[in-house]
């Protein structure tokens, strides 16, 4: 397996250096907490790599811990696609859990608070629990319930979990503080009737308790020591502790939040993802243009890039969003370093070598890889007949335009230098055929005498090539922030030209038999890798980024 990535020293590892050297701590134990309503995205990423790098770092534990306390929206599809995108980001959990292994735990839990006094039944309605509540400027007034005796509340929660109540008609709720300036901790509910089967405890509960109730719970009892998480938990944290502190643990957990990642041009929140899949705006969670962890794999993005990503993007406190040509540059370079380079043709233009002897073909040996010797060579063959790119060619050329031209000779790359004669069209003026000479003396694309030429041209022979369909992939949306609802809802944000599909490619015939997965570099077009959709008789490729950076136009 390649290195992880480490990631530097961060105002986390302070804080866990820190607490490691005064005592406070001496353990390391992180987890990363998904909760299983949909596949993991670029954002993800972040979390998970700061929460298996930071507990890889103090040699410590880092577990996946589903969070599934919300029955209605969860898939068991979704944890399998979970698993398999962490394994893909090249992190091990050291155990798997479920939030819902602990419900009766949490229930225990619930019952101490109550005994102790610091939870209540109440009765409004979810519109009076509003007007109670109060509001940022103007402190909430305690619930008429409140003052429920221990035994009456012992008595509802009882009730209420043996299905006694119909859904919505009474919560249990943390006594904290109506007047609190922090919202969070006016009084919040913790548990709600819900009358629905679970994924992983059936139908054992008609009682749920809340995120804000079981997240810490969850964290405490699996000793976890840091509890990392995305800044807008923040305000969250005096309820964590105050929860952790209430129940009594030995080692209580710390919640450290940091910023998350926003990326220009992507979609990062699951119900909106969801969306794209559900209306067929796209072909599903791994459709190349999602900001999925299985959409970039299928288009191609290396883990090893995704890492390098979010290292580059660093640890901070403080929110920004992210230039998705800097997550380019990281694919790109990982790719440059390693795939095999080839040629291919995504729009081809016949051209005919005049001079070059029917029937006749030579093999050209070259190299895999430029800065890998150790990768080899291939072999591509050269005859009368090849293909070119369309663009390679103009009748009449601008300045500047070095490529094909009448009269113009360039270089075809490894092979000879080529002279454009004359040019064939069809009834509507479109070229079909590029009638050009070589000169026999160019072999392997040297100049015989000094000459100059300025283009070089990829190609692919026409007597020893493959057919290929080729998905140019480009941003699925054309605003920086795609969840701006300027033009509707966020659809209409759309990029219509966000695919592409060219499928009469032709790619070098040693690509015959290329499969899932392999990836390439063909000349001067960008880094291609072979989707699941591809057979041995009908190839596909995705292209996962081009040569060049094109968010900065
Ligand atoms: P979404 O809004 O897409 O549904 P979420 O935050 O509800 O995302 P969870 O499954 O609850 O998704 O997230 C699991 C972990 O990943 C949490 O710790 C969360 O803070 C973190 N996370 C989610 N999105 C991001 C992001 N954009 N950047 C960094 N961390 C993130
Ligand atoms: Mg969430």
């Amino acid at each position: 397996m390649e290195e992880i990535v480490k990631s530097n020293s961060n105002f986390i590892h302070d804080i866990i250096d820190e607490e490691l050297a005064s005592g406070k701590n001496t353990r390391v134990q992180t987890r990363f907490p998904p909760e299983p309503n949909g596949y993991l995205h670029i954002g993800h990423a972040k979390a998970i790599c700061i929460d298996f790098a930071t507990a890889e770092k103090y040699g410590g534990e880092c577990n996946l811990r589903l969070d599934d306390s919300n029955p209605s929206k969860e898939d068991v599809e979704y944890v399998e696609a979970i698993k398999a995108d962490i394994e893909w980001l090249g992190y091990k959990w050291n155990n798997v859990y479920y939030a819902s292994d602990y419900f009766d735990f949490v229930y225990e839990c619930a019952i101490k608070l109550i005994e102790k006094g610091k939870a209540f039944v109440c009765d409004l309605t979810a519109e009076e629990m509003r007007e109670y509540r109060g509001t940022l400027t103007e402190p909430g007034k305690n619930s008429p319930y409140r003052d429920r005796s221990v035994e009456e509340n012992l008595d509802l929660f009882r009730r209420m979990t043996a299905g006694e109540f119909p859904d919505g008609s009474r919560v249990l709720r943390a006594k904290i503080d109506m007047a609190s300036p922090n919202i969070v901790m006016r009084d919040p509910v913790i548990y709600r009737i819900m009358h629905v089967s679970h994924h992983q405890t059936g139908d054992k509960w008609c009682v749920y308790p809340m995120y804000d109730f079981v997240h810490p719970l969850s964290d405490a009892r699996e000793r976890v020591t840091y509890s990392l998480c995305t800044l807008e938990f923040e305000n969250n944290r005096p309820l964590y502790d105050w929860f952790i502190n209430e129940i009594g643990f030995e080692e209580p957990p710390r919640q450290i939040e940091f910023a998350r990642l926003n990326l220009n041009y992507c979609l990062t929140s699951k119900r909106k993802c969801l969306r794209l899949v559900k209306d067929n705006i796209v072909t599903g969670w791994d459709d190349p243009r999602m900001a999925t962890l299985c959409g970039m794999r299928r288009r191609g993005y290396p883990a090893e890039a995704v890492r390098n990503f979010v290292d580059k993007i660093g640890v901070s406190k403080a929110n920004s969003v992210v230039d998705y040509g800097l997550l380019e540059s990281c694919v790109r370079d990982v790719l440059n370093a390693n795939a095999p380079r080839a040629m291919a043709v995504i729009e081809p233009l016949k051209v005919v070598i005049d001079n070059y002897p029917e029937g006749k073909t030579e093999t050209i040996t070259v190299e895999i890889h430029p800065d890998h010797p150790e990768m080899g060579t291939r072999e591509v063959t050269f005859s009368r007949e090849i293909y070119i790119e369309q663009s390679d060619f103009m009748i009449e050329p601008p300045k500047k335009y070095f490529r094909l031209y009448p009269g113009n000779e360039v270089r075809l790359k490894g092979a000879y230098f080529v002279k454009c004669e004359s040019f064939e069209t069809d009834e509507n003026g479109n070229v079909t055929v590029v009638h050009c000479t070589y000169d026999e003396a160019s072999r392997g694309g040297n100049s015989p005498d000094g000459r100059k030429v300025k283009g070089t041209l990829h190609w692919v022979c026409a007597d020893d090539c493959v057919d290929a369909e080729i998905r140019l992939y480009d941003r699925l949306f054309n605003a920086e922030n795609p969840s701006d609802e300027s033009n509707g809802d966020f659809t209409g944000n759309l990029n219509p030209e966000s695919l592409v599909v060219r499928t009469d490619c032709k790619l070098e015939g040693g690509l015959r038999d290329i499969k899932e997965g392999d990836v390439f570099q063909f000349m001067r077009q960008g880094y291609f890798c072979v989707d699941k959709d591809s057979t041995p008789d009908h190839i596909v490729l995705n292209r996962t980024v081009q040569l060049n950076s094109s968010w900065g136009k």
